[in-house]
């Protein structure tokens, strides 16, 4: 699967953004596209989210199939086609009078249960830095990432090098 134009992992980086907005000790950082008031209704579908990426980052697909299955009920999804006025028709997954909640439940757990089993669910991972419980998409060639970020993995490099540095001054 080409990760840089998929649709489906598209939506993975949004949950993944979401995630690490709305959950965990590292929270931060309202994601541009939503506004405050949003975010606050979102938090539930993001700690399932979290599970959904935790459980699927372990190599437990039965427990991230078991959340999934829960959000695709709750939300109601199911494919629909729809259009606005005379724009052209195309594919959601929730009913057209469906609350804002539950449009993004739909729309993201269908992006979760479509990739499930596939190379784009193997690149969700969490960081591997101490103290840091944020989650990522990995869209390297060798897939090969652990952190979340350059800051995560600079703080680790630098410890290491400090850890060895320390060693060498005791002889
Ligand atoms: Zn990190």
């Amino acid at each position: 699967m080409d990760i840089g134009t998929s649709h489906h992992a598209l939506r993975l980086e949004t949950a993944v953004d979401l995630v690490n907005a709305l959950t965990g000790d590292n929270r931060g950082g309202t994601p541009a596209y939503l506004r405050e008031d949003e975010v606050g209704r979102l938090a539930g579908l993001a700690v399932d989210l979290r599970a959904v990426i935790e459980a699927l980052s372990s190599g437990d697909h039965d427990g991230a199939a078991g959340v999934l299955n829960r959000l695709l009920a709750d939300s109601d999804a199911r494919p629909r086609l729809h259009r606005d006025g005379d724009e052209p028709w195309h594919l959601t997954f929730h009913a057209a009078d469906a609350d804002f909640v539950r449009r993004w439940t739909a729309g993201l757990a269908v992006a979760f249960a479509a990739v499930l089993g596939d190379d784009s669910a193997q690149r969700l991972g969490c960081c591997a830095a101490p103290r840091c419980d944020r989650v990522f998409l990995d869209a390297s060639q060798g897939r090969t990432k652990r952190f979340c970020g350059v800051a995560c993995q600079n703080r680790v490099k630098a410890a290491a090098y400090r850890k060895r540095g320390k060693i060498v001054n005791v002889r």
